[in-house]
């Protein structure tokens, strides 16, 4: 099977340079890859129904004769009617086509075949539009791949035939013969040609399952390995604690919650001899950046450097301000390193780093270029991480030895995701929100009582409070929907005339983004109409109302993330959602929003209505893309976790001659996806 990873999909009969273009796009460049391009549904032709079995609106095949055949007609606008009528011994089935002569001349010289489609029954009998057609030699069961333009899946499913062809007699299996026995899964050969072209439905479901366990088995493979390769031993444990030197720096006091996660770090770092490895997760607002900031103090303090990696360049600059104030005369060097900087800038970032005069860095990606190294890199902390790839976190983590690792996620994950997307983590919870904060009213709106909300904007900006809304689209104006600048501007020129309005899009250069969001926070704006570029982590503590227009667009989670850049102040706030969408389960998830400010609460809502595959956005659980297996089924996680752990507790490196095969796959699977920045 590996040697087929190397044929060109071109050396299959009929695909030239053109359709190996095509199958380029469905991610497709080899014969390997295209075996395991599985289909995404099935068409039985198996088991043909009589005409007057066919279950209703479902389409399905009937074998029938072809009985009489009436001259074509040409219709109004030049198509081609042709009708046919067939029957199978009992009843009759008339059968209409457009424009397909072909099928209609092999229909003409008589005989028996299959017809795919849906019967409609009548007053005047049977009839079926449009038919696919086969010979009755192709009675069995056909996959139905994805298609591209260009690509049908007729033209999949005949290079597949040959693909499998090539497949050696007995394809090795990567699963060891313990762990199928004991899950009661078939073997790799037989799924492989069975997920293709099973002889019966039962068969492709096992075929199914079995290669979603092997995925879900290499995933968590993978997750692990990446684990172990991490237990070394560490240099970077502090002996001296900080933390009350720290606090003393802050304008407030800790929260319970926040001095757990801040011991929990601490423990980690000072009590054992591998690196801590630990996610932080906090609901918005409860003051995760507090956190970090005390355990980088800590471990500066104690002579290493500190690496702060960020989604966004707001985000990162936010946080350089936070930090830089709160750390002011403390002789901390801190430093921020992002794309936008000048070469020259960057070079002298690159080099005070290089020779340990910055203490710390915040910035984006622009932290794993290859040009930056530590002199002694003691803690990565990588903020909002569900967006970075795990690819990117190793990426920082390599450029030190054996630095310790602090994640933060502001999205509360239902524990069946956090299990898979964490699992290499350990987790401390922020469940305590600062005192004073309120909750955030919210109110669900159709676009009719815009005006009326737009009057409610006026009054707090009247109070001196400052308002952001968010529309969901940038630029241009496709599905009618008005782009972010289209929209400030008619509320500039109609009914917010008097306010002071700035615009904010992911397209705009980040200089432009970085003094819009200034004037926002300094108060010299009163609204922010942005597209979700503020989703993440924007403080901004005298806003007090987020209109979100389209909000039907947006997860939960994500709307709760919009939310919670209001109520951060001592004032109460507002989040009123606009929808025209008036169906039902649109009404019911947004409702949800209305009913509860638990951010974890409202992320097993999400999970509940939308399914994990909505979750995030498909990139940005930073996992690699998973071609058969969802993340839904508590029950194969569970049980591919256990095969994983049992693997690998006889063969932590899965470096044993048996398990070459799950090496391959676990290869093969995390270069496929994990290192893309939504
Ligand atoms: P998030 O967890 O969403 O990243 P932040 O770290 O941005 O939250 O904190 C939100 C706001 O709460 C900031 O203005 C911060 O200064 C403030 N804050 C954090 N911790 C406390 C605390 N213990 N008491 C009062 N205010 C706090
Ligand atoms: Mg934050």
């Amino acid at each position: 099977m590996p040697s087929l990873y190397k044929m060109p999909v071109e050396q299959l009969g009929g695909i030239g340079k053109k359709k190996s273009e095509l199958f380029a796009k469905l991610g497709i460049m080899n014969v390997g890859e295209l075996i395991r391009f599985y289909p995404r549904t099935y068409e039985d032709w198996s088991m043909p129904y009589t005409i007057a079995s066919a279950p209703e609106n479902t389409p399905c095949c009937i074998r029938a004769s072809v009985d009489k055949v009436y001259a074509p007609a040409r219709l109004r606008g030049g198509m081609l009617l042709l009708k046919v009528d067939v029957t199978d011994g009992e009843d009759c089935l008339k059968l209409t086509f457009f424009n397909q002569q072909y099928t209609f001349d092999k229909l003409s010289s008589g005989g028996e075949f299959l017809f795919y489609g849906i019967v409609k029954a009548n007053s005047f009998g049977y009839e079926m539009s449009s038919p696919q057609v086969m010979t009755t030699d192709r009675a069995s069961i056909h996959p139905i791949y994805h298609q591209t333009a260009g690509l049908s899946t007729k033209q999949t499913e005949a290079a597949m035939r040959q693909a499998i062809r090539l497949l050696p007699e007995k394809v090795n299996d990567p699963i060891p013969q313990n762990i199928l026995e004991k899950y009661n899964l078939c073997t790799l050969d037989f799924a492989i040609r069975n997920i293709h072209f099973p002889e019966t439905m039962i068969h492709a479901a096992m075929a199914r399952e079995r290669l979603a366990f092997e995925e879900l088995m290499t995933l968590q493979l993978g997750l692990a390995q990446m684990k172990t390769a991490r237990r070394e031993i560490t240099t970077n444990r502090i002996s001296n604690i900080f933390t009350d030197e720290f606090t003393a720096l802050l304008p407030f006091e800790l929260t319970g919650a926040q001095k757990k996660a801040v011991d929990d770090c601490i423990k980690d770092m000072s009590e054992s001899c591998y690196p801590m490895n630990r996610l932080i997760q906090g609901d918005v607002g409860s003051g995760k950046t507090a956190v970090a900031a005390a355990v980088c103090y800590n471990v500066i303090r104690n002579g290493m450097q500190c690496a702060f990696m960020a989604p966004t360049e707001i985000l990162s600059v936010q946080h350089f301000k936070s930090l830089s104030e709160l750390l002011e005369n403390t002789g901390i060097k801190i430093e921020l390193l992002t794309g936008s900087l000048t070469a020259s800038k960057k070079k002298a970032v690159y080099e005070r780093l290089a020779n340990g005069e910055t203490d710390l860095v915040i910035g984006t990606h622009a932290l794993i270029s290859d040009s930056v190294s530590f002199k002694k890199l003691g803690l990565v902390i990588t903020d909002e991480q569900h967006r970075f790839g795990v690819a990117q976190r190793a990426a920082l983590i390599s450029k030190g030895e054996s630095p310790h690792i602090m994640v933060m996620s502001a999205t509360p994950i239902p524990r069946t995701l956090a299990l898979m997307i964490f699992g290499d983590l350990d987790i401390s919870i922020i469940d305590e929100l600062p005192p004073g904060r309120q909750k955030v009213d919210t109110f669900l709106i159709d676009g009719d009582k815009r005006d009326r909300a737009y009057g409610f904007l006026k009054k707090e900006i009247a109070a001196g409070h400052q308002c952001y809304i968010v529309c969901p689209l940038v630029e241009e104006n496709v599905s009618g929907l008005a782009s972010a600048e289209e929209y400030a501007r008619h509320l500039q020129e109609t009914v917010l005339s008097d306010c002071r309005i700035g615009v904010l899009h992911g397209k705009m250069k980040p200089k432009d983004k970085e003094s819009v969001m200034d004037s926002f926070t300094n108060g010299e704006t009163d609204i922010l109409v942005s597209t979700t570029v503020i989703e993440v982590g924007v403080n901004v503590p005298s806003a007090t109302v987020m209109m979100i227009e389209n909000a039907e667009r947006f997860g939960l989670s994500q709307l709760h993330q919009l939310r919670g850049r209001v109520g951060r102040g001592k004032n109460r706030s507002y989040c009123i959602l606009v929808s025209d969408n008036q169906s039902e389960t649109t009404l019911e998830r947004l409702s949800v929003m209305c009913r509860t400010n638990n951010g974890f609460r409202i992320a097993d809502e999400d999970l509940r209505l939308r399914g994990p595959g909505d979750f995030f956005g498909s990139r940005q659980h930073g996992l690699p893309e998973l071609k058969i297996a969802d993340l839904s089924g508590m029950e194969l996680l569970e049980k591919t976790q256990s095969a994983a752990r049992t693997i690998l507790q006889d063969d932590p490196l899965l470096e044993k001659k048996e398990h070459r095969g799950l090496a391959f796959a676990v290869r093969s699977l995390f270069a496929a996806g994990g290192n893309t920045l939504n």
